[in-house]
């Protein structure tokens, strides 16, 4: 047992190194970010990257990451999929809900740019077609790795 802590004790923290600190007209959340994540029209894929990156392995929320479940305790809405019909209104009005200063961060190539989606019958279009999007974060779906990378992004942590 002794032996463990000292491996523990030798080996510390093991992450990649901090972004550079946000820009703090771009991103002033001091390190901490709250967030509601909005499913706008996903195939679900994202949502199990999003659970993994939040999850005990990838653990989002060691770098200040942590979700919330209303927009109105929230910084940043992290929005997936292309948007639907059914979709435009409650995304717009979540985004509107959000406290100011916020930011909204596109998952997946889907928020990105309709992904696979485009074109369909049921889709309006991109996020930031119905929302202002600031941080874009690829892959269909993206790995949890990028996606905490783009959450450390927010939290300059
Ligand atoms: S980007 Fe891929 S995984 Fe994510 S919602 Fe679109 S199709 Fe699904």
């Amino acid at each position: 047992m002794a032996s463990l802590w000292r491996k523990i004790l030798r080996t510390g923290r093991v992450a990649e190194p901090a972004p550079p600190r946000p820009a703090a007209e771009r991103f002033p959340f001091g390190g901490s970010v709250q967030v509601r994540h909005v499913d706008a029209g996903s195939c679900n894929g994202c949502e199990v990257e999003i659970a993994s990156a939040f999850g005990p392995v990838y653990d989002a929320e060691r770098y200040g990451a942590r979700l919330v479940a209303s927009p109105r305790h929230a910084d940043a809405l992290l929005v997936t999929g292309a948007v639907t019909r059914n979709m435009a209104e409650p995304l717009r009005r979540t985004h509107d809900a959000v406290p100011g200063p916020k930011a909204v961060v596109a998952v997946g190539d889907c928020a990105r740019n309709c992904g696979v989606f485009a074109g369909a019958y049921g889709v309006v279009g991109a996020v930031s077609d119905v929302v202002p999007v600031d941080l874009e974060i690829p892959g269909c779906p993206p790995r949890p790795e990028a996606i905490v990378e783009g959450l450390r992004k927010l939290t300059g942590r």
